[in-house]
């Protein structure tokens, strides 16, 4: 009932529909909507991935290497140059300081004092010393590896001897030290220092060499003094214990298989960050440990290319970034910091950094399709749930709709209203229904009061001609069907237009019935009873034999002349018969044709007669 309906709706309301669907805007699938954007997001995502771990992340990785170095460097860098400027410094101070001042050579102790306090913010700060020309010595000396700090001459004690005191605020040269030992026939202008000063004629470096009785290097800086007149007064001295530095190379807490050092141009090594010996003693006899006697040969391949800049270095299987940075230290001095980062450090790093990357990538996709799958149930599911019912043309599956269809808010509210209108459709398609079936039963009950006026003789209450035509021919076909007999038999009033005459037309309408009446009573009601015309009648029996028909009308002729009529007389008939045992030996009009003629024969030979 309801498909019904909604084809009808359907048929209606298509070419609407068609016309929308077809028309100017460009359609696209709810789920082309909902994937097209993941899918392309997807690719952006991968070509993202893509880009960052290889062509991003190289660069990257080689830039996070170096400055990763040069940080280090940088820092290396300054520490040296600040660990260095007071050799110079408090040389080239007591150069002028002294040069002025001539007179402080008359009281040496003084100058000891004063070297003395010069050396105390300064811990490695391992020797400040004057030596005069005339061979009078005086020092500050400070222990790197310990408190100890005091003066020394070589004048105070024993006349020549150099010994170690006490420093005295007041008087400088405090108590003697009597732990300290005392070199004999210290004579200063013998001393290298004293020496490279004066064949430099100027500012001189020492060579770095380990000291005498501390495990470190030391290097030191020693210049002439001249008075304004230009005259040689003696040689100041500055020397610091290098051990500072390789500490601090040490302390600086490298990544994993990195290195720092501090070298000089040719190699010899002054500081490493990795606690390696830096000379050996080889029976009494000293040996800078350099790069490329060095035993690791991280620092044996360094040494190959000692030159400032940036290199990368293949150390067995690994493969190292190197960084040389020169350091410029005063009156000439060039050392070098070398920097060295395995790749493997930065390459893990970028690693961790791509695989974080990554995870942060899926964890975008799943939001995203979290929040895809979440649109896709609470609106895609809900809607293509409509589509389907609506599509489906069927009432009943979208009042089947379950409710409520979707946790949005609209869909749902869309559901409930769709689900309304095909409640309210069904009720007004059913009431249709109803009043369509009423109407076609009450045309129907209309149509046959028709028919059955149409075929029934209004007086007699017999078929008339047109209903008898209608019969006549169903039972010629049945006759034929079953194979059997047909009867047909026309009757006429004998004389009875002087009934009419006589009586009137009304005694004549009811001489009509009862004529009517006892004919039908004398037959089956399966036989066929019709008013033929006037006073006409025409009979059709199926099966009946002809006596046994005979027999009938004979009954009909004796009961009517008993009958008592209107008129007070006598109603006789005339039939003809037709009796065929088979139907199909003469057609309806034929038999029509025959009858009459043989009721024209009863009216000719007497009346009240048949003939058959
Ligand atoms: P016959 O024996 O030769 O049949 O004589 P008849 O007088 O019956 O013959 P006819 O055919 O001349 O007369 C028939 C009459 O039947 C004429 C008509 O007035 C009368 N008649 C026909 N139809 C009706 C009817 O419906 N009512 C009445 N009262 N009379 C009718
Ligand atoms: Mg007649
Ligand atoms: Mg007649």
């Amino acid at each position: 009932m309801g498909l019904d309906a909604s084809k009808i709706i359907r048929k209606q309301g298509s070419s609407t529909l068609r016309a929308v669907e077809g028309g100017v805007m460009k359609q696209m699938s709810l789920w082309g909507l909902i994937v097209i954007p993941f899918a392309l997001l997807a690719v952006l995502g991968g070509i993202t991935v893509y880009w960052f771990s290889t062509v991003t992340i190289a660069n990257v990785s080689d830039n996070v290497g170096l400055h990763y170095m040069r940080e280090i460097e940088t820092r290396v860098y300054d520490r040296v140059n600040e660990f260095m400027a007071p050799l110079n410094t408090i040389a080239e101070i007591n150069q002028q300081a002294i040069g002025h001042h001539p007179e402080w050579l008359d009281d040496l102790d003084f100058v000891a004092g004063r070297l003395y306090e010069q050396a105390l913010p300064y811990p490695y700060m391992t020797f400040i010393s004057f030596a005069t020309a005339d061979g009078r010595y005086v020092n500050s000396t400070r222990d790197p590896f310990g408190d100890s700090h005091h003066v020394a001459t070589n004048y105070t004690g024993e006349p020549g001897s150099l010994a170690a005191f006490h420093y005295d605020p007041l008087n400088y040269i405090g108590a003697r030290m009597l732990d300290e030992p005392a070199y004999d026939g210290y004579d200063p202008r013998k001393r290298p220092f004293y020496q490279d000063a004066m064949a430099e004629q100027g500012m001189s470096w020492s060579s770095i060499t380990p000291y005498f009785g501390y495990q470190s290097l030391g290097v030191g800086l020693s210049t002439p003094v001249y008075d304004q007149q230009g005259q040689l007064l003696g040689v100041t001295a500055t020397s610091v214990a290098l051990i500072a530095l390789d500490k601090y190379l040490q302390s600086i807490g490298l990544v994993e298989d990195s290195y720092v050092f501090l070298a000089e141009p040719n190699g010899n090594l002054i500081a490493t960050s990795n606690n390696s010996a830096l000379y050996n003693e080889d029976g009494g006899l000293v040996k800078r440990v350099s790069l490329a006697t060095h035993t690791n040969p991280v620092f044996h391949h360094a040494g190959e290319r000692l030159t400032p800049g940036s290199h990368e270095l293949m150390v067995g299987h690994d493969s190292y970034l190197y960084n040389v940075r020169a350091i410029d230290l005063p009156y000439g001095k060039t050392w070098y910091v070398g920097v060295l980062v395995p790749e493997s450090y930065y390459a893990g790093i970028l690693k961790g950094f791509s695989q974080v990357l990554v995870l942060v990538l899926i964890i975008l996709f799943v939001s995203f399709a979290l929040a895809g799958s979440l649109i896709a149930s609470f609106i895609g599911q809900p809607i293509l749930r409509l589509n389907e019912a609506i599509t489906a043309n069927s009432l009943t599956r979208i009042r089947q709709l379950p409710q409520p269809l979707s946790r949005v808010r609209e869909i749902n509210s869309l559901g409930r209203r769709l689900q309304h209108m095909a409640h309210e459709l069904s009720d007004t398609l059913q009431n249709l229904e109803q009043k369509v079936a009423q109407r076609t039963s009450h045309l129907k009950d209309e149509n046959e009061l028709l028919l059955e006026q149409s075929t029934t003789d209004e007086l007699t209450k017999l078929y008339n001609r047109r209903g008898f035509n209608l019969l006549s021919e169903q039972a010629h076909a049945q006759a034929q069907q079953q194979q059997r007999s047909l009867c047909m038999v026309l009757c006429d009033i004998d004389h009875f237009k002087l009934v009419n005459d006589n009586h009137g037309h009304n005694i004549g309408d009811q001489v009509l019935e009862i004529v009517a009446k006892v004919l039908t009573d004398h037959f089956r009601p399966t036989d066929i009873v019709a008013r033929y015309g006037g006073e006409e009648f025409i009979l059709i029996t199926v099966g009946m034999t002809q006596a046994e028909v005979t027999e009938r009308l004979q009954a009909v002729s004796r009961v009517l002349k008993q009958h008592p009529m209107p008129h007070q007389g006598t109603i006789t008939l005339s039939y003809g018969m037709t009796h065929l045992e088979s139907s199909a030996q003469m057609s309806l009009d034929d038999m029509i044709h025959d009858v009459d003629t043989k009721l024209y024969q009863a009216k000719n030979t007497g009346r009240d007669k048949i003939v058959s």
